[in-house]
């Protein structure tokens, strides 16, 4: 199996650190799917950050963008200790750090990560949806209708650690349980995005 851990899309490098994840979506690609755009995503083994960088160099001459994007097949903060050395030698390169994440890191890593995602220019959270049991129902969370509020506990230490956060939710669901979440972005203080399902869910989060 080749092991994809970097891969570019529109000109921008994207990481793919592990396939682990706490929750199943039931919009995730990878129920339908190996990987993005032609790129196969599942791994076999977990990289080390210089099998990343090894990776990045292979394709750094596709790059147009100065943005390196942490995300999917799988949730990156499951991978944290590679994360956070990758993310580092990135930044010390020069470039822009956006992580894509289910918000279940601190969850998964049973201590409160946000903190040490300081490096990060962007975090990206998927609130996916408006309550709990919602959000259960579509995520098929390992935390079921707690994982909710892991979600946004995480988003506001994030906040609270002075790194530039947002929510994400994207188009497929119901127009009233966007407006909710909308609500809950006011509430929180942290903006929602909501994003094309087509056109911008690599399975990324
Ligand atoms: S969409 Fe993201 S959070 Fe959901 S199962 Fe897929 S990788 Fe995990």
């Amino acid at each position: 199996m080749a092991n994809n851990y970097v891969y570019i899309l529109d000109g921008k490098a994207y990481v793919n650190l592990t396939n682990e994840c706490s929750n199943a979506c039931t919009f995730c690609i990878r129920n339908t799917g190996d990987g993005v755009r032609g790129t196969p995503l599942w791994l076999d083994k977990k990289p080390t950050a210089d099998d990343v960088f090894a990776a990045f160099s292979r394709v750094k001459d596709e790059l147009k963008s100065d943005e390196i994007v942490f995300c999917g097949f799988g949730e990156p903060t499951d991978a944290l200790e590679v994360l956070k050395e990758c993310a580092a030698r990135f930044k010390s390169a020069g470039y822009r750090l956006r992580l894509n994440t289910n918000g279940l890191g601190s969850a998964d890593n049973g201590r409160d990560i946000a903190k040490e995602l300081n490096v990060f220019d962007t975090v990206s959270v998927s609130l996916n949806q408006c309550d709990a049991d919602k959000y259960a129902a579509v995520t098929r969370s390992k935390y079921g209708k707690a994982a909710f509020s892991h979600v946004l506990g995480f988003a506001a230490a994030v906040k609270a650690a002075g790194i530039n956060v947002v929510f994400t939710v994207v188009d497929t669901i119901d127009g009233r349980d966007i407006e909710r979440c909308e609500d809950i972005a006011k509430k929180t203080g942290i903006p929602l995005r909501v994003r094309n399902y087509v056109a911008d869910n690599y399975g990324d989060n």
